[in-house]
């Protein structure tokens, strides 16, 4: 891979967003309500109204705002919260980010790449829990090339151990070029995410100091190649506690500004993880800007309402009464019974831990999430209709089209939850679990739909699976 950035231009404006930020530090609660109002109006927001509702530090206008991401979750998306586990094929890496565990200065890392027999092990564990949507996460390096990764998401395509197997698989790797793109997309991954870390150029050049990712325009650009080789599912990020975060959540929007006007489409998730202790790793310590749990909500609301189109990913860095508290802010993802070791699914050891990335903060097992999910009233959902039906991008289809939600997304939600209680869960999930469907089904008010779904679920209970 020939990595050329000749000509290219970065998008992220640091003095406007500094003059953005700067502008709309006193909005009072006439213009916040006039900006939730635009964004429960289905419009993305512009970077003066984001600025807007970042700087609020007053605890009412706060409250607007985590209100208003509140009602525009319930009213677009319902209160379903779909389900995945990440999966690590190999933390070999020529990168040094100083944040993380993987980073080849490291030397209390153990290096280990998963080989064929141990990747299906790992998904035949895996789907053993129930799970149907991965994310395979890579280091960077020679030998993670695109023909590699395309070949470890056909391996874990092909296990169907028992009764499982995996729909969907996401990517979390290194920018790629176009050709390593298209070698990638035809294996027919989902999202391919690329977390930029920090919007801060100057910050990322010091957090980057060698390797392939020191180069910060190559970075940036990587969801353009990919759009380019025809990916149109594609996930952003930033690291938080590396910089600013309110400067990260306008890179993000400008991120998203960019591909929706080069391209038309914006990104299909957004992810903001906060840093995370890793072995052998001073830096994650003591984060030069540590985002509190108040920002954080403030943080998620904020790109809730900014970009109302988009899925939010919550992963299980963030402890549990975190997670709780943030999936009302509009939360669509969350991982759970999360292992981040390589090979941990199907070994674990004392080893683990010098193999893994960062430590998790939520390490309850999928079936104590499911419990907790549903008695909280949310619908566990497994659903991956919309890419098994080559319907890019899900998540802005049930933003876009009236009525998706409850023709697709709600019913798929209750089969593929009905589906895991019958052939996973534990006895106390599975009970809470067909109570809250019972719930969710006479809510449905089309009685054709309703009818269809019943019928469905009873098929499932004769032992019929993958209805949708
Ligand atoms: N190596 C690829 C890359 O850097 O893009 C992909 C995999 S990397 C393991 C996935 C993400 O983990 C990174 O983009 C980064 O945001 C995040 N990460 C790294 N160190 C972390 C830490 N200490 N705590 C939380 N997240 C971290
Ligand atoms: Fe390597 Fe990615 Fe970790 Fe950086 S974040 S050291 S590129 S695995």
């Amino acid at each position: 891979m020939k990595i050329n950035t000749e000509g290219l231009k970065s998008f992220i404006p640091t003095a406007e967003i500094e003059e953005h930020l700067n502008k709309n530090r006193f909005a009072d609660a006439i213009r916040i309500r006039d900006i939730v109002d635009k964004s429960l109006d289905k419009q993305r927001l512009n970077p003066d109204e984001t600025a807007a509702l970042i700087n609020v530090t007053d605890p009412e206008l706060k409250n607007l705002i985590l209100e208003g991401a509140h009602t525009l979750k319930e009213r677009i998306y319902g209160n379903r919260i779909v389900l995945f586990a990440p999966l690590y094929v190999g933390n070999e890496c020529i990168n040094d980010c100083v944040y993380c565990g993987f980073r080849i200065s490291n030397k209390e890392c153990q290096r280990a790449t998963l080989s064929k027999e141990e990747l299906i092990a790992e998904t035949e564990a895996l789907e053993d829990k129930g799970h149907k949507r991965l994310i395979m996460v890579y280091g960077e390096h020679p030998k993670y090339s695109p023909e590699f990764i395309a070949e470890t998401v056909q391996t874990v395509y092909n296990v169907k151990h028992n009764k499982g197997e995996i729909r969907r698989v996401n990517i979390n790797a290194a920018p790629l070029d176009i050709e390593g793109f298209r070698t990638v997309k035809s294996v027919g991954i989902g999202t391919y995410q690329i977390f930029q870390e920090t919007y801060q150029e100057e910050t990322y050049q010091n957090l980057h100091p060698r390797g392939p990712k020191s180069n910060f325009l190559w970075r940036l650009y990587g969801l353009d190649r990919a759009m380019q080789a025809g990916i149109d599912d594609l996930g952003i990020g930033a690291l938080m506690g590396l910089y600013n975060w309110r400067f990260e959540v306008m890179g993000l929007l400008y991120h998203t500004i960019h591909l929706e006007e080069r391209f038309g489409v914006g990104p299909h998730t957004i992810s903001f993880p906060r840093i995370e202790p890793a072995i052998g790793t001073d830096f994650t310590k003591n984060p030069p800007y540590k985002v509190s749990d108040e920002d954080f909500k403030l943080l998620i609301a904020s790109i809730r309402l900014s970009v109302p189109y988009t899925g939010m990913i919550l992963t299980a860095r963030e402890p549990i009464a975190v997670r709780d508290e943030v999936l009302r802010y509009g939360i669509s993802q969350i991982d759970a019974g999360s292992s981040i070791g390589v090979g941990d699914y199907a070994h674990k050891d004392e080893e683990s831990k010098r193999k893994s990335q960062f430590v998790l903060g939520d390490t309850r097992t999928l079936d104590d999430v499911i419990y907790e999910l549903a008695h909280s009233g949310y619908i566990p959902s497994f659903c991956t209709s919309c890419y098994r039906a080559g319907r890019t991008g899900e998540h802005f289809m049930e933003f876009a089209i009236p009525g998706f939600v409850k023709r697709f997304c709600t019913p798929n939600a209750l089969l593929t939850f009905a589906e895991y209680l019958y052939d996973y869960a534990s006895e106390r999930t599975k009970k809470i679990g067909l109570e809250l469907i019972d719930k969710e089904v006479a809510k449905i008010d089309d009685p054709n739909m309703q009818s269809s779904v019943q019928e469905n679920l009873a098929k499932m209970k004769e032992g019929i699976r993958d209805l949708h």
